[in-house]
């Protein structure tokens, strides 16, 4: 049994909320971004250890979980998701889905899963060093593939419609160049790489229409990573994809060495998230927290859960 110390709020609980996020049925209890402490000692572990708890609850059997994917195991139930989160005081969680975190702090803690994503999406896109990459959407998913992106020396491009956010990445991050897509995003790209376009664009946007705009946004020869999810289609021109031999992919959650590769982030602090979290809250003003922090002109950029 854990009893969850922090808990990290994010677009997936805003739009589950909203009826709009895939994969959910009601009621479900949220909170997929957690800090805990072992309550009671059981096993390897000992009462008051911090753990980070991996959200994803895979099968362990079947070819993809045995290929090493557990981040997209076909029979997955994701903590907050597919069965109840921790938006709530003691949790239970498989011992085999802990992972040790005793030396960061539980802020930290609750970020690793929300920086996981982005981990894992720069993992599956292969950067090289110096080349040229792009993410749309500067959320917190955005923000966490930028960092790792930049880690893997990659030369990184913000894509956002909102200035505060560019500004963020550029002073925050230090990424190499902003593009505002409320101008002309694909002339903006242009520009900044000499004509040839990102050879790696990473979509975090959450946004249909924008998702389909980033087709417009790689290179010939590169790749388009959907991070993002939306409820329903998306279409793109054949042409556009055949005559540049685009790959697409999605990068759904992220896997324990993930995780590792995190927490070794935020430990060397190669990521620093005292800016990433902006707003907190103690576990009895969630409700009332809850729908201003998913209003971006708040300039929440990840809100926080104490208790
Ligand atoms: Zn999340
Ligand atoms: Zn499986």
């Amino acid at each position: 049994m854990l009893r969850i110390r922090r808990i990290g709020i994010c677009g997936t609980d805003f739009h589950a909320f909203a009826g709009e996020q895939p994969y959910f049925e009601y009621p479900r209890i949220l909170g997929h971004e957690l800090s805990a402490e072992v309550a009671e000692s059981s096993g390897e572990f000992n009462a008051g250890d911090t753990v980070v708890p991996v959200p994803y609850i895979h099968c362990g059997v079947c070819p993809t979980c045995l290929g090493g994917k557990t981040n997209c195991c076909p029979s997955i139930r994701t903590l907050g998701v597919h069965i109840d989160g921790g938006m709530r005081e003691l949790m239970p969680v498989p011992a085999k889905n802990l992972m040790r975190a005793d030396d960061l702090s539980h802020e930290q803690v609750a970020t690793v899963e929300c920086l996981a994503i982005g981990a894992h999406a720069v993992r599956r896109a292969n950067l090289e060093q110096g080349q040229w990459i792009a993410v749309a959407g500067t959320g917190p998913i955005g923000i966490g593939v930028l960092h790792f992106a930049r880690l893997a020396k990659a030369r990184t491009i913000a894509i956002d419609v909102n200035p505060d956010r560019l500004e963020y990445c550029r002073n925050i991050i230090g990424v190499d160049a902003c593009v505002d897509a409320r101008g002309e995003t694909v002339d903006q790209l242009r520009e900044i790489t000499e004509g040839n376009l990102p050879q790696k664009v990473f979509d975090a946007t959450g946004v249909p229409a924008a998702m389909e705009a980033a087709f417009e946004y790689v290179g010939h020869g590169g790749a388009l990573i959907l991070v993002s999810i939306v409820k329903g289609s998306i279409s793109f021109a054949d042409p556009l994809l055949h005559a540049r031999e685009m790959t697409i992919m999605s990068s759904r959650n992220a896997t324990r060495s993930d995780f590792s590769l995190v927490m070794d982030s935020l430990r060397d602090g190669k990521i620093d998230i005292s800016t990433f979290v902006t707003h907190r809250c103690q576990f009895d003003e969630i409700a009332e927290k809850f729908e201003h922090w998913g209003n971006p002109s708040t300039g929440v950029v990840k809100g926080m859960v104490e208790l």
